[in-house]
């Protein structure tokens, strides 16, 4: 019950034991056009150019940076926790010309700060910001801010690995360009293979470089070459095959479940955690509900109590794990998880009776009043 990875459903594990088959096999070929679809369907698109990255959610982040961005383009990032500063780190790798704009952690997006950034900056070419920032749990407005690159004539490259299938998401209504997830977060499947999609406005810029993609693992035309049913299905690396019967796993729960009630049943459950949590006396560190996550709750660690040592008794002695802030919140916040198969009543009844007990009994560091 932490930031992810997420419990793994029953049933993703079993397709992940399944006896392998060659990466060019024609029945994986069938699954790699399911899971295209499937992909589709949870991201809310028909962009063609929709399939996992082998590797972690960051692979996918740098798939999109390293071929959305040439050298001296000039990108805004909107930085209001941890993975909008790792989007700032791969731009300035790319020796891109990179404006940051920033929001105190917890805060959202500020949709006036981007607009304010690209007036004065009308050469920008990439906006990038974070839908659901996992290291603060607070919700950006991506159907706003995309609008507003797009007045601007940008694209958008877009971290959505922490609300896929847990809070809405339309990419195609909402205009995203490059979008990109990770399956160990609300898809509870295995860590290391990456959803992602990429619009037809962002496949034109990608084809229009000068330069060639500075890597060649990430190179999105070399994969292509694989993933699109109409190419001759060329080798380019071995696909990991496991991974993806897992990921289709997962993917077809969602489907069966329905993105909709999806999302009702993260934002249900939370409800019921954040209730449990108050009446312990503990405070959300965003306080506005319509943009706090309900897949990941970050709680303030009370005055006087050792927040480590919380942790590690619910580890140990309750086999429950939780996560530690990030960044400038570590040792302030509790980040706890309600990611797809991890979020259901009897995990929240379990936690919160767990957390009573453990607070209950935990000597105070300091001598405050309470
Ligand atoms: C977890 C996470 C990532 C990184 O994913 P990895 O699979 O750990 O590389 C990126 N962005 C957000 C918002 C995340 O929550």
């Amino acid at each position: 019950m932490g930031p992810g990875p997420s419990e793994i459903h029953p049933r993703a594990l079993q397709a992940l034991a399944q006896p392998a088959i060659g990466h060019l096999d024609p029945a994986f070929v069938d699954l790699m056009d399911e899971v295209k679809d499937l992909l589709r369907y949870v991201f809310q698109t028909e962009n063609r150019l929709t399939f996992p990255v082998s590797g972690p959610g960051s692979a996918a982040m740098e798939t999109c940076f390293t071929n959305m961005v040439e050298a001296g383009d000039k990108v805004v990032i909107a930085r209001n926790g941890v993975f909008g500063g790792r989007m700032t780190e791969m731009a300035t790798r790319l020796s891109a010309d990179v404006v940051t704009i920033d929001d105190e952690w917890g805060q959202p997006v500020d949709p006036q700060k981007l607009e304010a950034a690209l007036e004065s900056n009308p050469d920008t070419k990439i906006v990038g910001f974070v839908h659901a920032e996992t290291s603060t749990g607070a919700l950006s407005d991506a159907s706003k801010l995309a609008e507003i690159a797009q007045r601007f004539g940008c694209l958008t490259i877009v971290d959505t690995v922490t609300s896929l299938t847990g809070s809405p998401l339309y990419v195609d209504d909402w205009g995203l360009d490059a979008v990109y997830s990770g399956a160990q977060k609300c898809l509870s499947s295995v860590a290391g293979i990456a959803p992602l999609t990429i619009s037809d406005r962002a496949v034109e810029k990608i084809n229009q470089r000068q330069t060639p993609v500075s890597t060649w693992f990430h190179d999105i035309g070399l994969i292509d070459g694989y993933w699109s049913e109409s190419s001759s299905r060329s080798y380019h690396h071995t696909a990991p095959v496991n991974s993806i019967f897992a990921l289709a796993e997962s993917l077809r729960l969602v489907k069966q479940e329905g993105l909709e009630r999806s999302w009702e049943r993260h934002r249900k459950i939370s409800q019921t955690l954040l209730t449990g949590l108050s009446q312990l006396n503990l405070e959300m560190m965003v306080e506005d509900a319509s943009i706090r996550l309900p897949q990941l709750s970050v709680v303030k660690v009370p005055e006087g109590i050792d927040e480590a040592m919380v942790r590690a008794r619910l580890l140990q002695e309750y086999d429950i794990e939780i996560g530690p802030g990030l960044g400038p919140l570590a040792g302030q916040v509790w980040r706890i998880g309600l990611m797809g198969y991890s979020c259901r009543s009897e995990n929240v009844e379990r936690l919160l009776g767990v957390l009573k007990e453990v607070l209950s009994d935990l000597p105070e560091v300091s001598s405050s009043s309470g």
